[in-house]
Order: C-alpha cells, then structure tokens, then sequence
C-alpha cells in the first residue's frame, strides 16, 4: 500500500525507522526488537540505505522481508551520492519488481571511504535531481527528508527551505524530519515551510535518548541542538544509563504529547532497532493513539504475506 493512501484514512500515522543489521548477532537482536515493535502495528516500517556508515547491501532484503514475508507497509530509504543513473535505474526496478510501494529518496551523506563526485557526471547531485528521476519513471509513492534545524551545509534556513520546495515540486509526496529535541524548531519549521507553499505532510522524526553519548554523536553530525533544560538534567548522569534512559524516555513522552496534542501528523521513531524505549513510549500515549490504531486494523489488510 502507498503511504499516500494510508493517509488519506489515518489523521496521523505511526511509524518505525530500523537500519540493517552488520553481522549474525546484532541480526539476531534485531529480529527480537523488531518483532516487539511489529506487535504495535505500526502504519508503515522504514529501512534505511548506509545511514551513519551502516551497510547499504542488506536494505533491500530487509525491504523484502518486511513487506513480503510479513506483510507491512514498508518504505525503503535510497540515497544518490556518488551513485551513477544505471545503478540508480537498477536498483528502482528491483524494489518495483519486489512489489515496493514506497521509497525515501535521499541525496546521502558525503562518503567516508571515497571521494565524493561533486558535480557526479554521472549521477545526480541533490536528492530534488534523484526524486525528479525517479518520480518521471516509476511509480513510487515518495518521501523525503526534511531539517526542521536546517540542514548543515546550506547557507542559510531561508536557501534550504527554497531548496525544499524544489525537491517537493520535483515529486516529493511526504517528508520525514531529521531528529529534534525542541518542539518549537519543529513548529516554527512547519510555519515557514507552509508559507513557502509546501503543502505535503511534515511527520516529525522523534529519537528518545536512550544512550547519550551516542545521541550526542549522532546530534553533532546533523546540527540538532540540545536544550539547555535537557543538557542540564542528562548531562550529570551520562555514565549512569538507567538514569539517562529515564530522563531521555521522559523527555521525549513530552515531546510527543506536545506534538500531538498540537495536531502533528504522527510520529516517526528512529528506533536504532531497539524495542524498549518506543514501547514504553508507544504506551504512554497509547489513549492518544487509539483511534489511529483500530482505524489501520480496521481499514487495511495488509497485503497476504508469502507462506513463512
Ligand atoms: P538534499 O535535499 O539534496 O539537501 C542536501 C543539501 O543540499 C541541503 O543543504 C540543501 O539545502 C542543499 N541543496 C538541495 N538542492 C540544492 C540545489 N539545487 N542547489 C544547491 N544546494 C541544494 N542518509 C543515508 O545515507 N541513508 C538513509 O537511509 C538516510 N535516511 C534519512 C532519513 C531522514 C528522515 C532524514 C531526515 C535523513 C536521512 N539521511 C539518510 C541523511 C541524509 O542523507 C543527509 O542528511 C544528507 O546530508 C542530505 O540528504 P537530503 O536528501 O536531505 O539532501
């Protein structure tokens, strides 16, 4: 199913973000935490495509798995850097022939081990060229990224929303932000973007801090910034994980609520493949979310998944 169409039956969706994981162990983990996840019925599961350095090779069986062994609407994330137009052209006819509905459509981030091709003459060099390509050949429903903070290379907030705009006149049907932890960049985001005349969905992307140190990293690469209240409470426990999973747990309950309550199209989680957190979460909310749930339960049969 498009996540379009999901849409047009759920006010605000539900969703979970997972990465493919690197060897036997952490696969194994996965598959717990995932499993655990799933029993929410979440609207739709996104995989990401090398994010952070992670694999790019396992994301389209992880794809294929969610969606036809199992069932869910999925969305496989895709990124053009340094990536020729024939890759790009094979790979999208894998996903289509996989039965895909949806693709995430990302420029990437610059890579570590190669030099990066700046103009790639034989690429693309935005992910508005990747979304226009993709949007001219196929038949994907198309999300995109989204900085509520600002993406970290533009020159300013006001170039990289005109550069948003572009990439959602290019085909770009729902956009996914990057982390935050201040509601307000979220809200004064939304305000801007709409004034620009981007009209599609903004689905705020929420990480709780369940380890803050490697949140912090994680924070540092894209620009999120901490609030001083959030670095005052956590920053004293950093080497005490229960006390920082309590604070980050609280704190982001907060920030949903907040988001929620103020008509936010839902939640997406960056659930860094671990279950406990986005339950926890998930549970604190679950009367908000009531109607969501049983109207997808409702609404949709998945698709029959493939005998296991
Ligand atoms: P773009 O939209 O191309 O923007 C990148 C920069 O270029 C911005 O500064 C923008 O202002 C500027 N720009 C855009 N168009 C133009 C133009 N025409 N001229 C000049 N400047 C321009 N990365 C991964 O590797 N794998 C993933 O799975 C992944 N998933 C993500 C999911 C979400 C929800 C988000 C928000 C990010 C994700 N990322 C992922 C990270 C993303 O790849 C990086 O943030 C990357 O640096 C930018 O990607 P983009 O698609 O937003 O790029």
């Amino acid at each position: 199913m498009k996540i379009t169409d999901i849409f047009k039956k759920q006010k605000r969706t539900f969703s979970f973000e997972f990465f493919p994981p690197s060897d036997y162990l952490t696969a194994v983990k996965f598959g717990i935490n995932a499993g655990q996840l799933m029993k929410l019925s979440p609207s739709f599961v996104s995989i990401t495509y090398g994010a952070g350095g992670c694999t790019q090779t396992n994301t389209f069986d992880l794809v294929d798995l969610f969606h036809n062994d199992l069932g869910f609407t999925c969305m496989a994330h895709y990124t053009c850097v340094n990536a020729t137009k024939e890759k790009i052209a094979y790979d999208m006819r894998v996903l289509q022939d996989m039965g895909v509905e949806n693709v995430m459509l990302l420029r990437g981030d610059k890579p570590k081990n190669e030099p990066l091709k700046f103009p790639n003459p034989d690429g693309f060099n935005y992910a508005s060229d990747l979304v226009k390509f993709v949007n001219e050949n196929y038949n994907f429903c198309i999300g995109g990224g989204a900085y509520p903070e600002k993406h970290t290379e533009a020159p300013s907030y006001e170039k990289d929303i005109e550069n948003l705009k572009v990439k959602v006149d290019a085909g770009v049907e729902f956009l996914i932000t990057q982390m935050f932890f201040c509601n307000n960049y979220y809200w004064n985001f939304v305000n801007k973007v709409e004034q620009k005349g981007i009209k599609c969905r903004i689905i705020p992307g929420i990480i709780p801090i369940t380890n803050f140190k490697q949140i912090k990293k994680f924070a540092d690469l894209t620009g999120a910034q901490f609030p001083e209240k959030l670095l005052k409470k956590i920053e004293p426990y950093q080497d005490r994980p229960k006390e920082v999973y309590k604070i980050g747990l609280d704190w982001a309950v907060k920030q949903v609520s907040d988001l929620l309550e103020n008509d936010a199209p839902g939640i997406h989680f960056y659930t860094l493949n671990k279950s406990m957190a986005a339950i926890k979460l998930y549970e604190s909310l679950s009367e908000d979310f009531k109607d969501v749930k049983t109207l997808y339960e409702k609404s949709f049969k998945p698709h029959i998944p493939r005998p296991l």
